[in-house]
C-alpha cells in the first residue's frame, strides 16, 4: 500500500478527494468537511441488506422517527460518519485495520467487559458490534 493510501486509511487525508483535513489522525478514513457535505444529498437510499442493522441502531440513537417518517439518510453500516456517532453513543475503544486481510476490528468497552467484532469495512465493524451491546443490555434486564 502506498503511503497516501494508508494516510487515507487513518484519516490523516480525505478518502474522497486526497485533501488534508486537520492534521489528525483518526485511524479511520473520513471525508473532509466539503466531501461529507457533498456527498449526503448524493448518495442514492439503496435497500442494501444492512437495512435491518441500520434500522436497529437508528432506533436505538432516537433516530427512528426522524429516519422512518422523515426520509433522513442515516445509514451508520455504511457511512462512517453516522458510524462514528453510534461509536460516541457506545463507547468505541478503538478501530483497527488488519494489514493483512483489510478487515477492521472494532473494539467497545462496556461495563460486561470487552466487545470485539471484525469486519470488512470499519462502520459495519462499529455497527455489528453496538448491536451486541444493544442485545446484551436488553438479556439483562
Ligand atoms: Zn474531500
Amino acid at each position: 500500500m502506498g503511503e497516501i493510501a494508508a494516510m487515507m486509511l487513518s484519516g490523516f487525508y480525505c478518502e474522497q478527494c486526497g485533501c488534508l483535513i486537520d492534521g489528525e489522525e483518526t485511524g479511520y478514513p473520513r471525508l473532509c468537511e466539503d466531501c461529507a457535505r457533498e456527498s449526503k444529498p448524493k448518495r442514492k437510499k439503496t435497500k442494501n441488506e444492512n437495512a435491518v442493522i441500520d434500522s436497529k441502531l437508528a432506533e436505538a440513537m432516537g433516530y427512528k422517527q426522524l429516519v422512518e417518517n422523515e426520509g433522513y439518510l442515516w445509514e451508520p453500516s455504511t457511512d462512517m460518519s453516522d458510524a462514528w456517532e453510534v461509536s460516541e453513543r457506545f463507547g468505541l475503544d478503538s478501530i483497527s485495520r488488519n494489514q493483512e486481510n483489510g478487515t477492521w476490528t472494532a473494539v467497545f468497552k462496556t461495563n460486561n467487559g470487552l466487545i470485539v467484532q471484525t469486519e470488512s469495512t470499519a462502520p459495519l465493524a462499529i455497527c455489528k458490534a453496538a448491536l451486541k451491546i444493544i442485545e446484551g443490555s436488553k438479556s439483562d434486564e
